[in-house]
């Protein structure tokens, strides 16, 4: 595109960000995506979304599903367009202009939505049809979907008074700014730290992480060093290898110190006052806590639900941990270490142990994990579940490192496109995701998905193969599960596509999906070697599946914690002036966190509960799905066949294209005849050996 042409700013009228997009499979226009057209394009959008609400609360007709409930799900189209482009690329390809805009439009939306789910005229139609719904000749979907509306707006505060609702709005904004603030801080500290080495301090280092840490170096204009940097795959695989103990110390302390660095990026005050003003929301909202009131709409129902899972995981885990770490310091003794060991330790040492007892070590696995080949390996487990196939096609998209596919099914026909964007950079916030540009429906026509799955994983050197460890190519299976729910979903109604499922539940797709990772057919014919193009030996593979329940008792240990802690900081009923440093050390001492362990996510960066409020007291939902998934896997094992077809139809007939069409427990059973128990999980985890103190 040609600035120069453009001398003055392109009006509102024409600004294409407003259009019907009609780029290639209905892609934005990526080009014409600047900041200063987003940000005017959310002004517009809003106001049209609001005179389409007033519209719909004012019609002199009487309620019906159709003038209300249909009405109501045809409004906000260019809303979402807009919405959906720009956190696409605030998430993956972000800029200073970009988090200015941000931070503009995250208050305006949060207000839109109060005027939205408050607006007690629009509610008294939907309450008066809700009361009648039985009367009203609706379809299954059609009365699940005024359903979720109905529970929505009560949820949201529409049947509150006015001075409460004024509050609740107040508050909803104010959670909305702190939020994108939470998420900023937290890239910020990211952006700004890196470890730079020479060679002389990379002993340990395999090849491949050499060449991301120099790859690193160069992009932040350091060409002759080698950089370590916040992302999970840099600092992770320097704890992992690095032999330095007292380099392995600076980068663990600066990871965990992200957000609580004091300064302008400090998180801690943010945390304590979202904390009260949930708390506060719920109080409104007539439940005794943040965490009742999360739990009241998700599949668990109640935090006592939650809990009682997570006190029974968190049990067999410290036991087996204790037994890991056991283990751990008897290498750091036999090596002549006369040191405790301590988090920063513990991957390294695992590692050794790892290659010791399987002689397998990350860098002999690496050379099989490349990257276009477990792309290749999660389309081709989708063909044989789904039937879908994926054609890649050249679009223009919003950064060079994207890639598109074709998603064809059996017939041949489209089903959607998908974006895959795996590389680490500056401009990308840290983390894995799945989100959408276009959701699937059938109201306003036949509208086809368009997903993205974004991941971090180092980018190789020019002319060297993109290479992952095991738990990335888990990460891409996981990812590519959530996009395959919301490529797969077969609903009328918006408001039910795909992963708008509830929060416990949205994680079974995606957690059910690594299990083919690990599928011995799928890895013979997809983990080659790089350079020889030869199948990974069968003793590997053996060795490698051997594996799978090796350290989880610390894995375990370093996600249960994190989950318990979330449910208790949303669980309390006065949290006014809450001390974030105090709170954390005295509820990791209650439940006996091991020394040597550290939260997966401490609290001043842990984005799922405070960069946005999406996990808010529903981190424990990762270990509900996974009861869910271990179960559900044990589906196909009890066939003898991964790729059982009846298995593979009602797991999309009620899964993967289902959306949100069921109550979660319901879906579940239709899946799988009967409801989920804890034992696959623990088999899984290789925790139904340990014994709990
Ligand atoms: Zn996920």
């Amino acid at each position: 595109m040609n600035r120069m042409n453009a001398p003055y700013p392109t009006p509102d009228s024409q600004n294409p960000l407003l259009a019907e997009w009609t780029g290639p499979y209905g892609l934005p226009p990526f080009a014409g995506a600047t900041p200063e057209r987003l940000r005017s394009a959310f002004d517009a959008a809003l106001a049209a979304h609001r005179a389409e609400i007033d519209a719909i609360a004012a019609d002199p007709a009487p309620p019906s599903f159709a003038n209300t409930i249909e009405a109501l799900e045809m409004s906000g189209r260019a809303l979402d367009r807009v919405a959906s482009l720009f956190f696409v690329l605030a998430g993956a390809d972000t800029s200073d202009a970009i988090e200015a805009v941000e931070r503009d439009v995250s208050p305006l939306l949060a207000r839109h939505s109060n005027a939205l789910y408050l607006n007690r005229t629009l509610f008294a139609r939907i309450a008066d049809l809700h009361a009648r719904r039985g009367a009203l000749g609706l379809s299954p979907e059609q009365a699940r979907v005024l359903d979720r509306y109905h529970t929505r707006f009560v949820r949201a505060g529409a049947a509150l008074d006015q001075t409460a609702q004024e509050r609740l709005a107040a508050i909803n904004e104010r959670l909305a700014s702190l939020g994108t603030q939470f998420g900023q801080n937290v890239l910020a500290d990211e952006k700004a730290y890196a470890l730079l080495l020479d060679e002389a301090d990379l002993a340990g280092l395999p090849d491949f992480a050499r060449h991301a840490a120099r790859a690193a170096a160069q992009e932040r204009g350091a060409p002759d060093k080698f950089a370590i940097t916040l992302a999970r795959s840099s600092c992770e695989t320097f704890l992992q290898f690095s032999a330095r103990r007292d380099l392995r110390e600076k980068v663990f302390q600066a990871w965990i110190s992200r957000g609580d660095n004091g300064g302008a990026t400090d998180n801690r005050a943010i945390i304590a006052e979202m904390v009260a003003l949930r708390a506060e929301r719920a109080r409104l909202l007539g439940f005794e806590t943040f965490a009742d009131y999360r739990l009241d709409d998700q599949m668990a129902k109640t935090p006592a639900a939650a809990r009682n899972l997570l006190d029974e995981v968190w049990r067999r885990a410290r036991a087996k941990a204790k037994v890991e770490g056991d283990a751990l310091q008897q290498l750091v003794a036999e090596e002549g270490g006369n040191f405790a060991l301590a988090p920063w330790d513990w991957r390294y040492y695992a590692e050794k142990r790892r290659k010791a007892e399987f002689d397998l070590d990350e860098a002999e696995l690496k050379p099989y994990f490349q990257l276009d080949k477990m792309i290749e390996a999660a389309f081709e487990t989708a063909r044989r579940l789904f039937g879908l196939t994926f054609v890649p096609v050249a679009v223009p998209l919003y950064h060079n490192d994207a890639r598109a596919w074709d998603v064809k099914n059996e017939a041949g026909n489209h089903v959607g496109l998908f974006i895959g964007d795996y590389f680490a950079r500056s401009s990308k916030h840290s983390g894995a995701w799945k989100t959408s540009l276009r959701d699937q429906e059938k109201l306003a026509g036949d509208i086809r998905p368009i997903v993205v799955n974004v991941c971090n994983f180092s980018k190789p050197a020019p002319g060297e193969p993109a290479l992952l460890s095991f738990d990335d190519a888990r990460t891409l299976f996981h990812e590519f599960g959530h996009a395959l729910h919301a490529l797969l979903s077969n609903v009328t109604y918006p408001l039910l596509a795909g992963t708008a499922v509830s929060s416990d539940f949205v994680e079974l797709p995606s957690q059910l999906y690594e299990h083919w990772l690990e599928v011995p057919e799928i890895l013979r014919k997809y983990a080659r070697h790089y350079r020889t193009g030869a199948p990974m030996p069968s003793a590997l593979l053996d060795r490698l599946l051997a594996t799978r329940t090796f350290n989880q008792g610390f894995a375990t240990v370093e996600y249960t914690a994190c989950a318990l802690i979330d449910l208790e900081v949303h669980g309390l009923r006065e949290p006014a002036g809450l001390d974030v440093g105090a709170f954390e050390r005295r509820e990791l001492e209650r439940i006996r966190m091991p020394a040597e362990i550290v939260m997966r996510h401490r609290l001043p960066h842990f984005q799922h509960l405070f960069s946005g409020g999406g996990y808010a007291a529903g981190y424990y939902s990762y270990m509900w799905s996974e009861v869910l998934d271990a179960d559900a896997f044990e589906a196909f094992a009890e066939t003898g066949d991964p790729f059982n077809p009846a298995v593979a139809r009602r797991l999309r007939d009620f899964i993967f294209g289902a959306g949100n069409l069921r109550d979660p427990a319901e879906a579940y059973t239709a899946f799988r005849g009967r409801l989920p128990t804890v034992d696959a999980l623990l088999k899984k985890r290789g925790l139904d050996d340990a014994v709990p103190a």
